[in-house]
């Protein structure tokens, strides 16, 4: 019931040159897997009429709909060029813009507001793994950064540790299945049982098209946030095809 979902998040990287690996990626747009690629802001427009069968995101938002914020791009905007999707809340934006859990909370409702599906981005550093409060942070992060009145049609949960975000490192197989379990109860016992079972929960970090289909095999794993793997179409088609 839960459709898999494959997301690249193609970060600050790509040109027009790009479209042209977006429309080989196209090759897998009739599998059961959808696709979807956050591309530059730059390309969202260009991407949204290249793209045939793949969904397009932004990575990021403002919380408010429009006015004096140079620089910013609003949930409106995004969807107005053809993004359906946002990434909100990843690790990078909350390193590099000091983004808190409520400043996502605020964007989260603004993608819902504008009919986006947010992705919202959850994850522990190291220091936090070894310290053992891995289930602490992600539930801290959950609480805080989903708004009340979530639906599965406009949630995406992705776990992403910190650490392994292109490092080439993977947590084990037992410890993603242990975090989406995790996220996978918390969200029933907020949300209930529908909202919670219908909700996709993607992995993210290091995910290459020789571990995918490890990864997707563990419970609770409906998909992948993958960043380096998803520029090009030959690494990440295998991801998708991974999923079908
Ligand atoms: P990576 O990035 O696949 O390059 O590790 C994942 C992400 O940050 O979403």
């Amino acid at each position: 019931m839960r459709r898999k979902l494959a997301a690249g998040n193609w970060k600050m990287n790509g040109t027009r040159a790009a479209l042209d690996e977006l429309a080989a990626m196209g090759a897998a747009a009739e599998g059961a897997a959808e696709i979807l690629v956050c591309p530059p802001a730059t390309l969202i427009a260009a991407a949204a009429q290249t793209a045939k069968g793949i969904a397009i995101g932004g990575q990021d938002c403002h919380p408010a709909q429009s006015g004096a914020h140079t620089g910013d791009l609003s949930a409106p905007m995004l969807a107005d060029a053809g993004a359906s999707y946002v990434i909100l809340g990843h690790s990078e934006r909350r390193a590099d813009h000091g983004e808190d859990d409520q400043l996502i909370r605020e964007k989260t409702r603004a993608a819902w507001d504008a009919n986006l599906t947010a992705v919202v981005c959850v994850g522990e550093t190291l220091d936090q793994r070894e310290a053992n409060n891995t289930l602490d942070i992600i539930g801290g992060q959950l609480a805080a950064s989903i708004p009340d009145g979530a639906t599965a049609h406009r949630l995406v949960v992705a776990y992403e540790p910190v650490w392994a975000i292109g490092t080439g490192k993977v947590p084990t197989m037992e410890q993603i299945g242990e975090v989406h379990g995790f996220i996978r109860a918390r969200l029933e016992r907020r949300f209930g049982a529908g909202v919670g079972r219908s909700t996709r929960l993607l992995y993210g970090g290091s995910v290459k098209p020789g571990n995918a289909a490890e990864i997707f095999a563990v419970p609770n794993v409906d998909g992948a946030l993958v960043g380096g793997a998803s520029l090009k179409a030959a690494d990440f088609l295998p991801i998708i095809e991974a999923l079908n």
